[in-house]
């Protein structure tokens, strides 16, 4: 019988790797404690009705890339694709509109999308969720960018380009919707069959198209930032102002758009080189539209979302620091069979006192204990035979300049917590 293996496109993050995504998601911590976010913990499932409606019925995601079942009852229920949408319903469903605003809070988990499987792209990922709701001030959306911008240099990163622009809103948008078609229309031909397929239901979704083709005819196509109404361009002009106060370096993309429909005014992304076509890092914008759109009353909002993964392979391509791998302090080795029960004690001794600590609970020989000490990358290797039991001490072993020591039992905690704080 063959081995059952992972489902194609997810992956499991092994030991070698998740301490780095520990490095990662704790800054993302700090700089939440920072920006005054709180956690929250949301459904890894919910109603498709939630989505579809929240994030657009005709959007890559909804059309092609959610993992939808019935449940026993026959319920439609959808592994969320994001997190925005259940942000804004987990605020409806609280009444946090009572609260004071914006209501600011942040989440991170696995999201699932049904999407061709390469680097960077996944089936099931991870995303960091920032969201900020309930005001309309674009001191709002400069504090989200600056969240992501923040988070990325503590994390090391450089090379970042922040892309951004406005995809306006219900008063001003189907004015350029139909400029977009006028241009549009007059190369139906060469659009490939999507774009062909986006052309009536959703236009705007062309501008996001990968298709070399359908990128080079878009180049040349009119932006929403001509058509922005008084409102859309004011808020867009204090974004980009706030920017350069805070001096955030950013390029203006008129083709940036967002999974549209409830998205509003600033769309943006944080793109690194490093990743090739997967090259965004995160992704973000305003959605003054969505809480209502899933039957909610107006509440605007803005936020984003970063991939944890891509994140992770950014800083490894840029050779950042992911801070001291966690390594265990000290191991205990015993010399003789008769230590086994004095080591036992000894080691949940040295666990109590909240140093890292193991042992080899297989029978294997001195040097081999040793070697497994090596292996595991310990500081100090505490042996213990014989001689060490009726003299009362514990020889302590320095692995990485080989010098060693008696040590008396009683003060060992102390001198062991001594030597690894250097
Ligand atoms: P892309 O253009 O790469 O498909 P997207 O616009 O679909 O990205 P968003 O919905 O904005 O992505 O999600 C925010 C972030 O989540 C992305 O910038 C990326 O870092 C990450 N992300 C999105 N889809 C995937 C995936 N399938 N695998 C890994 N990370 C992903
Ligand atoms: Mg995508």
């Amino acid at each position: 019988m063959d081995i059952i293996k992972a489902p194609r496109g997810v992956r499991d993050v092994l030991p070698d790797e998740s301490w780095k995504w520990a490095y990662v998601m704790d800054a993302a911590r700090k700089v939440s404690n920072v920006f005054g976010y709180s956690e929250v913990h949301l459904p890894i499932f919910e109603h498709t009705e939630l989505f579809a409606r929240g994030i657009g019925d005709s959007t890559d995601v909804v059309e092609k890339e959610m993992y939808t079942f019935e449940d026993r009852s026959g319920r439609s229920l959808t592994l969320r694709p994001e997190l925005t949408a259940s942000m804004v319903r987990c605020y409806l469903e609280h009444g946090m509109s009572q609260k004071v605003q914006p209501v600011k809070m942040w989440s991170a988990g696995p999201m699932f999308r049904y999407e061709r499987p390469q680097k960077g792209r996944y089936r099931q990922f991870w995303q960091l969720d920032v969201e900020a709701l309930g005001s309309d001030a674009p001191e709002v959306d400069l504090e989200i960018i600056s969240f992501a911008i923040y988070l990325f240099d503590m994390l090391g990163l450089s090379n970042l380009e922040v892309v951004v622009n406005s995809v306006g809103c219900p008063e001003c948008r189907p004015t350029y919707r139909q400029a977009l078609k006028d241009y549009v229309g007059s190369k139906f031909e060469l659009l490939c069959p999507t774009c062909q397929n986006r052309f009536d239901r959703n236009p705007l979704r062309i501008l996001d198209c990968k298709n070399e083709g359908c990128r080079e005819i878009m180049k040349e196509a009119p932006g929403m930032t001509d058509y922005l109404c008084d409102e859309c361009k004011e808020h867009f002009h204090r974004v980009k102002e706030g920017m350069s106060l805070l001096g955030i370096h950013y390029k203006e993309d008129k083709n940036l758009v967002r999974g549209l429909d409830y998205y509003t005014k600033t769309a943006f992304e944080v793109l690194s080189g490093e990743l090739g076509a997967q090259n965004a890092v995160c992704g973000g914008g305003r959605y003054d539209n969505l809480a209502e759109a899933i039957g909610g009353p107006h509440v605007p909002g803005v936020g984003f979302a970063a991939g944890i993964e891509r994140i992770v392979l950014t800083m490894e391509g840029q050779g950042c620091d992911f801070g001291p791998k966690p390594a265990i302090d000290v191991f205990v080795v015993t010399a003789d069979d008769s230590a086994k029960r004095a080591a036992m004690k000894l080691l949940y001794e040295i666990r109590q006192n909240r140093i890292s600590v193991d042992m080899d609970y297989s029978g294997k020989s001195l040097g081999s204990q040793l070697k497994m000490a090596s292996n595991k990358e310990a500081r100090l290797a505490c042996i213990l035979g014989d001689t060490e039991l009726q003299k009362g001490v514990v020889t302590v072993k320095d692995l990485a300049s080989g010098s060693q020591e008696e040590v008396s039992r009683d003060s060992l905690v102390d001198y062991i917590r001594h030597s690894i704080a250097h």
